[in-house]
């Protein structure tokens, strides 16, 4: 699928941080991590996901920079008897522009079904936030050579029934979760296959046009092997967990993906 042309947007990096810092640690980090991709960020869309906790914090540092904020999870109702959760309106109130919605680690330690996640999705959007739908195959599913049937299962549910009137309000991002965190990243040329599958499929879906709709990659992405995957067709940024947690990594990755 020759899709290069429509894609001369810009790439989207998006930091995990994950269950990581303290209120104090995140702002010290955030204001790092703006001074050190200043110069980049009018190339690349830089959206960093601090724990809930640290939402306030991080968004002090950044509101006046192009960087935007996200959040890793959300819940799918606007309020109500729901001990423990946050809304997507919530999320917009302290400054989200972004979330994460069924990140593996969610679906594998918190049981996230693909149910559940279908409503985080529309529900985010609904209030107006930016949606990052992960999907990815496990270690046995791949060897099984299911990949592709996982990940159009994980799409198919997670984005049933939704009328985008505007792409660039979701995100894909294809996480093989035998390559998060552990050191082992996919390949580019697996990377490019699956991505070329996602956006056939996203069609299919969305019944919409999706050359602009952006697929990031994510598993154990560093400075060293960015550039061998963001360049390659179909790939339209990256979600890093680790390495986003190390400011001279996660900023080399934002400068080399602005090349
Ligand atoms: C992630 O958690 O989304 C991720 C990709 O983690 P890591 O970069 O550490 O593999």
């Amino acid at each position: 699928v020759a899709l290069e042309d429509d894609l001369n947007g810009k790439k989207l990096i998006v930091a995990n941080w994950k269950m990581n810092l303290l209120r104090g640690e995140s702002e010290k980090f955030a204001i790092k991590v703006v001074e050190l991709i200043k110069d980049y960020t009018s190339k690349v869309d830089v959206v960093l996901a601090p724990a809930y906790t640290l939402l306030d914090v991080v968004f002090d540092v950044i509101h006046r920079t192009d960087i935007q904020l996200g959040a890793q999870d959300v819940f799918w109702k606007e309020s109500g008897a729901f001990t423990g959760e946050v809304s997507p309106y919530m999320l917009k109130d302290v400054g989200c522009d972004w979330v994460i919605v069924g990140h593996s680690e969610r679906r594998k330690i918190l049981k996230e079904t693909d149910d559940m996640i279908r409503e985080k999705i529309h529900s985010s959007l609904k209030a107006g936030l930016k949606a990052i739908l992960c999907v990815g195959e496990t270690d046995e599913e791949r060897a099984k050579g299911k990949t592709v049937k996982v990940v159009e299962g994980q799409l198919v549910s997670g984005l049933q029934n939704l009328v985008l009137s505007d792409v660039s309000g979701l995100a894909i991002a294809y996480e093989p979760v035998w390559a998060i965190g552990t050191g082992k990243n996919a390949t580019p040329e697996e990377i490019g296959y699956v991505h070329s599958v996602i956006r056939a499929l996203l069609r299919e879906i969305l019944k919409v046009s999706v050359d602009r709709l952006r697929i990031l990659y994510g598993g154990s992405v560093t400075h060293q092997n960015i550039r061998e995957i963001i360049f390659t067709e179909n790939v339209d940024g990256a979600l890093v967990g680790g390495a986003s947690l190390d400011a001279y990594s996660f900023s080399n990755i934002v400068k080399v993906s602005g090349d």
